[in-house]
């Protein structure tokens, strides 16, 4: 927020009876109790205040808002489905929250072109859904998908399980629709594979967290389904078999390989203490797992006969202690639960410190061994439980507290055990935030990990598009 600007708490009556004739009563929300479910997102690291939550039906009445808010130079804080990580969506200094919950039409679906245009607020799961029923995918898939939004998902640039075979979600989308800052509307709803015509403004709102527009709309990809997938689970002797395993497996499965994500025994161990029904797939503790998946075109057995050949010729190079191949897809299903698990169960472990990393894959065995020790130099005795996206570069550096330990004083050394893996990723050249973005929680981080010519462009870029800061200040 920039000095001038009032605070909006103190929004004057004036300009708050503006913004409510805008989207009606109904839609204004000024109560305390109607406000509350805005206000803390879901790990209760966060609670913000605001004078006023607006729910707009249209990109007619954001528009109208953001002209608004332009004119008045009130802060405003755009909302999705609440699931982000790092604190953006909340209101943290009175700034009115503008909620794309009711913008939540699948406008079309093309699925002869392979896209669909669908508003912010529609759930990622129900953009699946839409998909599915017209025969086609939408690979974006993340364990948060019943909640987040697409626009979310846009704003946040989100990855999740299959980026490596289709991209983020900047790779999943054609065009955008985007209300500005001073309440124009860019329609660039263009379902264009290919258009090289001046800057990519698309681009520059995609990853942005609510700093530069509102997004309302989009045009996304969508995919032929896959005829057939087999699902591995495989343990390992140690990281740097994680490694020789990515490598035969990027190698000889290719683009079939959609995931490749990383569990550690200790992540295993709190999963099957907290879950109902989980089950370690081997009579044996091991150190390391990984969860495979490859998804072919062909139909029938396609899948699996390239993950066997695969499992094969692992196991010959001696790059896995053992596997199994899900054999039907309630046991794939039980293998994605332990993944998907991974990172709740660490609430009923006490305190747990998060941190979304990544660096050059060839780099991961080292750079995990290195942070957990690391970590253990910061707080003795604390578990870290680094897992997630290894075939990305990708991995959640959670590190749960020491057990005895006051929760309260473990989440008080937040910063500097984050610091600690900070410093390592940036020897790794590495990024401090691969997948959950900068929000409230990496603002201030971010000067010390990006150049000044780095910073100096990115403060450009908001200048020239919110030139009163207005947007997630
Ligand atoms: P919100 O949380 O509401 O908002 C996030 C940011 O985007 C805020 O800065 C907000 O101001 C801005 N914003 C929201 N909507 C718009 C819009 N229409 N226009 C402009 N700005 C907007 N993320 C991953 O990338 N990969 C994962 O695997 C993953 N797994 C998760 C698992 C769980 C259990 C949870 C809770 C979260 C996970 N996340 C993951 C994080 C989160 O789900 C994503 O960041 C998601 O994309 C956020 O979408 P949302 O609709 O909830 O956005």
């Amino acid at each position: 927020m920039t000095a001038e600007q009032p605070p909006a708490e103190q929004l004057p009556a004036e300009t708050l009876a503006a913004f409510v004739a805008i989207v009606g009563e109904k839609h204004a929300l000024t109560a305390p109790d109607d406000q509350a479910p805005y206000l803390t997102e879901w790990r209760r690291l966060y609670t913000g205040q605001t004078p006023l939550v607006l729910r707009p039906g249209s990109t007619e009445e954001v528009a109208a808002i953001m002209k608004l808010a332009h004119a008045t130079r009130t802060p405003i804080v755009p909302y999705g489905g609440n699931t982000g990580l790092v604190g953006g969506q909340i209101a943290h200094n009175g700034e009115v929250m503008v909620s794309l919950e009711r913008l939540n039409r699948v406008r079309s679906v093309d699925a002869r072109g392979n896209t669909m245009v669908a508003e912010a607020g529609v759930t990622l799961a129900s953009v699946q859904q839409a998909a599915e029923e017209a025969g086609r995918l939408f690979p974006l898939s993340i364990a948060s998908e019943g909640t987040c939004q697409i626009g979310g998902n846009l704003a946040t640039n989100a990855g999740g399980l299959q980026v490596l075979s289709y991209g983020n979600a900047r790779a999943l989308v054609l065009g955008l629709e985007v209300v500005l800052a001073d309440g124009r509307v860019w329609n660039g709803l263009r379902a264009l594979g290919k258009d090289n015509t001046g800057y990519d403004l698309r681009d520059l709102f995609i990853g942005s967290e609510g700093t530069l527009g509102i997004i309302t709309a989009a045009v996304l990809k969508l995919w032929p389904r896959p005829k057939s997938k087999a699902t591995a689970f495989i343990a390992l002797g140690s990281l740097e078999d994680a490694g020789r395993l990515f490598e035969m497996a990027h190698g000889m499965c290719a683009g079939e390989l959609t995931a490749f994500e990383l569990l550690p025994r200790r992540g295993m161990d709190f999963v099957l203490r907290h879950v109902d029904g989980a089950r370690d797939p081997f009579a044996e503790a091991h150190p390391w797992y990984a969860l495979l998946e490859i998804s072919s075109q062909q139909p029938d057995e396609a899948a699996n006969t390239t993950a066997e050949n695969m499992l094969m010729a692992a196991a010959e190079e001696g790059a896995l202690a053992d596997g199994v191949l899900a054999a039907s897809l309630t046991q794939a299903a039980d293998f994605w639960r332990l993944r998907e698990m991974m990172s709740e169960v660490q609430l009923h472990e006490g305190g747990s410190i998060k941190n979304d990393v990544s660096v050059p894959v060839a780099d991961l065995p080292e750079f995990i061994r290195r942070g957990m020790e690391a970590v253990e130099a910061v707080v003795p005795g604390c578990r870290p439980v680094p897992f997630g996206h290894y075939g990305d570069g990708n991995i959640h550096f959670n590190i749960s507290q020491p057990e005895g330990m006051d929760k309260a004083a473990f989440l008080a050394r937040w910063d500097d055990v984050a610091e600690a893996i900070n410093k390592l990723v940036l020897e790794y050249g590495g990024s401090i935030s691969a997948e959950h973005g900068i929000g409230y929680m990496k603002r201030d981080i971010l000067p010390t990990v990006k150049s000044d010519v780095e910073m100096d462009m990115m403060r450009r870029i908001k200048a020239a598009l919110d030139p009163e800061g207005i947007l997630n200040p």
